[in-house]
């Protein structure tokens, strides 16, 4: 099976009860059993439901792996991850990444003995050099959130020896552009929320692998911790990524196309897009991606207030948390998803006061560009 068919067809096949050809939402907890420990597969909904189990054979499926694990948040799913490491082990992380993922390593799991270097994962030299005896998991995010850097996965993968782990947040790129177990990553993450989902309506995550030792503990906490999604949350968001390959297309059509309207407008300082010829890792973008994604970041000319006054001046991007969904959105990560991040180390990664980061939905692109240009003529007095 290839992409678009395996996000209709993966673990979806007629329900074998009354041959309805969606899956239904066995909206139930627990399961009637013939007698004491004879059941059907099915005990407890925390431990197992039918409409989970076949949102999970589908990202699994989308993503080449074996095996999938679903959240109630991609934060749930990362944290399943990180129930594979122990107190004393340590983990390197992208420096520029989620804001929750930040908070989670920095505030939450410090406190339970696990250590976490931040590095700028971009250069493979600064990888090698923060490796302990101790270090258990390299974390990746690529591209990065907001700047939209790039990580070589396959060259991190080869800096891995036995008994450490690299896991990836596909979220950015999607299974339909990326696929990082096939460059070698053992542990695909997702926040379901965005793109997968697709359609600003669901919050979800997902873990997926290969190995089963590590989709046993995954689904062993998943059990055990219980932040598992309910069954109308995985039956919308199985709904939402059966159009993934379709919505990526546009999305990615959009968002270069608004990229390069950025790029060649005189009150636009940088654009961060790794479609663009000029971003820094473009051959790395094209190596190690079949697609370059719907999120573009920049910076204006002039104060950095700017941004602030922009961020609300658009009619179709709405101002908002979030990314992935089908309608355009700008963000001032600054302030809104990165608030969480000291401002002294936000600004070392570059998350200035002047960045917007934009999620580019599948709108008409001369809609979005037509919003953009006029947007930006209001925050210039002179040039009105
Ligand atoms: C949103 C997001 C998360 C967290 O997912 P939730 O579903 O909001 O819990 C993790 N990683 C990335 C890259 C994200 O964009």
């Amino acid at each position: 099976m290839r992409f678009a068919t395996k996000a209709i067809h993966a673990g979806q096949g007629a329900d074998p009860t009354t041959g309805a050809t969606i899956v239904p939402i066995y909206q139930t907890s627990t399961y009637t059993q013939d007698a004491v420990g004879e059941h059907k597969g099915f005990d407890y909904s925390r431990t197992v439901n039918p409409t989970r189990v076949a949102l999970e054979r589908q990202l699994a499926a989308l993503e080449n792996g074996r095996y999938g694990s679903a959240f109630a948040s991609g934060m749930a799913a990362t944290a399943a991850v990180l129930n594979l490491l122990s107190a004393g082990d340590h983990a390197i992380v992208t420096d520029d990444l989620y804001g929750g993922t930040y908070r989670l390593f920095s505030r939450v799991l410090v406190r339970y003995g696990l250590e976490f270097t931040y590095v700028d994962m971009s250069d493979p030299g600064a990888v090698r050099a923060a490796i302990r005896p101790n270090t258990k998991l390299f974390w990746v995010e690529t591209p990065t959130n907001p700047m939209l850097k790039l990580v070589d996965i396959r060259a991190v993968c080869g800096l891995r020896t036995s008994g450490q782990i690299v896991a990836v947040d596909n979220t950015f790129a999607t299974p339909y552009f990326q696929q990082p177990l096939e460059l070698g990553a053992d542990i695909v993450v997702h926040s379901t929320t965005k793109y997968i989902g697709g359609h600003s309506d669901v919050v979800g995550g997902v873990t997926i692998t290969n190995e089963k030792e590590f989709a046993d503990t995954i689904a062993f906490h998943q059990n055990a911790v219980g932040g598992v999604p309910n069954a109308f949350d995985a039956w919308l968001t199985m709904r939402g990524a059966k159009t993934l390959a379709l919505r990526m297309r546009e999305h990615e059509r959009n968002a270069q196309a608004v990229a390069e309207f950025l790029a060649g407008h005189t009150e636009v300082e940088k654009v961060f897009y790794p479609g663009l010829s000029s971003h820094p890792q473009h051959d790395l973008a094209k190596r190690q991606m079949t697609g370059f994604g719907g999120m573009v970041s920049f910076t204006l000319r002039g104060p950095e207030s700017r941004a602030l006054d922009l961020a609300h001046r658009m009619r179709y991007f709405s101002l908002a948390e979030s990314l992935g969904g089908v309608e355009s959105l700008v963000c001032h990560p600054a302030r809104m998803t990165h608030g969480s991040i000291p401002k002294e180390e936000r600004e070392r990664r570059g998350v200035t006061d002047g960045l917007l980061r934009l999620s580019v939905g599948i709108e008409e692109a001369q809609d979005l560009i037509d919003d953009l240009r006029d947007a930006i003529a209001a925050t210039v007095p002179a040039l009105r």
